[in-house]
């Protein structure tokens, strides 16, 4: 919290970059961020467990934002770490606000209320998930159906088992739009690329997908990177132009009903 005068103001829990961005796409990093506010005390863990992957997605911004200037897209970003509240789950999951990830336990979020449950509903996931439907009426009031597109990366060694998958290309029932980013990932010979790898619809990870892009008819695709391939700018930015790549030869062969189509 910032303080003025005696005044605590609320620090920002979300963002959108590149708001005006006339491309086809909304870009989403929800894990974009392992900031805890002071008032958490750090949720009981040590700075070690808060650089980990189970605060936040490391490289996943960075790679975002390289995407949301190349496709001239918005992008939405949550600026707390998910480990407060996970804004790509429900309020009523018990992941939102996870007691433990992975082989960590979350001291700060063990045996809370449902009153303290709310709260942290209230705060960090109210304002991104409304910032991003706010931003979506925006592109359609354009008369654009946009893409939307989250950005996400995972730990190659997960539970002690290595991951050899190094992209994975997720989705819900409506897998439209993710086909064709594997039939484009299939020209680029160099990538290990996987449908619903290494986490799948049935992991819940595709909350943001049926909360914004399923009722409405939007084309969408979840993108999981092994974080180990964006540690530095040189192949976050390679990553990016990539992906890019891939997501514009979609974009291009998405049939044009498809756009206007409600796949509820
Ligand atoms: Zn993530």
């Amino acid at each position: 919290m910032a303080e003025m005068r005696g005044l605590l103001l609320p620090e920002s829990v979300a963002d959108v970059v590149n708001p005006d961005g006339g491309g086809p796409f909304v870009l989403v990093c929800e894990h974009a961020s392992n900031h805890v506010p002071a008032e958490f005390d750090n949720l009981g863990l040590d700075e070690a467990a808060l650089r980990a992957h189970i605060a936040w997605d490391p490289g996943a911004l960075a790679v975002a934002s390289d995407l949301a200037a190349r496709l001239d897209a918005p992008l939405v970003v949550q600026r707390v770490s998910r480990l407060l509240y996970d804004c790509n789950r429900p309020p009523e999951s018990p992941g939102a606000v996870p007691e433990t990830s992975e082989v960590f336990t979350i001291p700060g979020n063990r045996g809370l209320t449902a009153d303290a449950l709310g709260d942290r509903a209230r705060r960090f996931y109210r304002p991104f998930r409304d910032l991003l439907a706010a931003t979506i009426d925006r592109k359609e009031q354009t008369g654009t159906k946009p893409v939307i597109v989250t950005v996400h990366s995972f730990t190659p060694i997960y539970f002690g088992v290595r991951r050899d998958v190094e992209i994975g290309i997720l989705h819900d029932h409506d897998h439209t739009f993710a086909d064709l980013m594997l039939a484009a990932a299939r020209r680029d010979a160099d990538t290990v690329t996987r449908r619903n790898e290494p986490y799948g619809p049935n992991d819940g990870v595709t909350h943001t997908l049926r909360e914004h892009a399923l009722p409405r008819g939007l084309a969408n695709v979840m993108i999981e990177i092994r974080n180990d391939l964006i540690t530095s700018k040189a192949d976050q930015q390679a990553m990016a132009a990539r992906l890019a790549g891939w997501l514009s030869l979609a974009q291009a062969e998405l049939p044009a009903g498809k756009r206007k189509e409600r796949v509820t």
